[in-house]
């Protein structure tokens, strides 16, 4: 298999859960500097798409690349097999994830989470790691932050954290699934603000999310889902105002 140029490459994505497919043929290039945001009912496999990216989930067939090389399979004279543990996260490691739910350690100051992973991962040095978080911490506006725990902070802001923790580890790109779902109305905004200003300094973002308007403004391309299926994809202007599909046209009545 021959290494593509886009930044994230899926062919022919397949996955199933038991006799349930949930992914039928998945093609999909995500290009450095694209902003990305998936949108579709629940239940179409836009976590499933997400986690078989970072190969979170292992999918069953087709093949993902990130920067050029194939998560989670090797092939081998004899067929494909699974990559190793190091390996994955070899290939993992330019991606950064940020989930609905922020799985902040509780025990740990906010300064420690986001540390955590380039201590243990990455080999950091204590001072050197720290540096890097309190600038992470600072570039989400939580400079003042360090020393409280997460239970103290409000959803936005533990949200705000779990994007510091992820940039803490420079990824290439970044992989949100619904980062905002959890908030409250009042604390949605804050969450998109920080992800605005790392689209507009170039960051490469996949973003499944249900804020239409964040879509609307922040990507240059969305992708409709439905069905394990892409069903349409394009710049929010033209999926917006001139869906094609049936299903688009459906799917955006009910955000209206
Ligand atoms: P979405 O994120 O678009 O709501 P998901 O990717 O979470 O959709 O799920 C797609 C389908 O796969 C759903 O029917 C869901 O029930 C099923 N599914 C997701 N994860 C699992 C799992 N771990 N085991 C079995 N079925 C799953
Ligand atoms: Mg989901």
């Amino acid at each position: 298999m021959t290494a593509r140029t886009a930044a994230i490459s899926v062919r022919g994505l397949q996955k199933r859960f038991g006799a349930k497919t949930v992914l039928s043929g998945i093609d999909l290039d995500i290009h450095t500097g694209d902003v990305t945001c998936i949108i579709g009912p629940s239940g179409s496999g836009k976590s499933t798409l997400l986690r078989s990216i970072a190969f979170l989930d292992p999918y069953d067939s087709g093949d993902v690349q990130v920067f050029g090389k194939m998560i989670g399979w090797r092939e081998t004279p004899l067929g494909r097999e699974r990559a190793g543990a190091k390996e994955l996260a070899e290939t993992r490691r330019p991606l950064g994830m940020v989930f609905q739910h922020f799985h902040l350690w509780p025990h740990m100051s906010v300064l420690d989470n986001v540390t955590l992973a380039l201590r243990l991962a990455h080999g950091a040095a204590r001072k050197q790691a720290e540096e890097t978080g309190r600038a992470m911490l600072e570039k989400v506006g939580l400079a003042t932050f360090a020393d409280r725990r997460p239970d103290s902070l409000s959803g936005g802001q533990k949200q705000r954290v779990a994007i510091a923790r992820a940039l803490a580890c420079k990824p290439k790109a970044m992989l949100f699934d619904e980062p905002t779902s959890a908030l409250d109305p009042e604390l949605v905004g804050e969450v998109l603000s920080v992800m605005k200003t790392l689209a507009a300094e170039g960051m490469t973002m996949v973003i499944v999310t249900h804020e239409m308007g964040f879509a609307a403004h922040a990507a240059n391309r969305v992708v409709f889902m439905d069905g394990g299926r892409i069903v349409e994809e394009g710049s929010p202007r033209a999926l917006f105002a001139e869906p094609k599909s049936m299903r688009l046209a459906q799917f955006l009545q009910t955000w209206r």
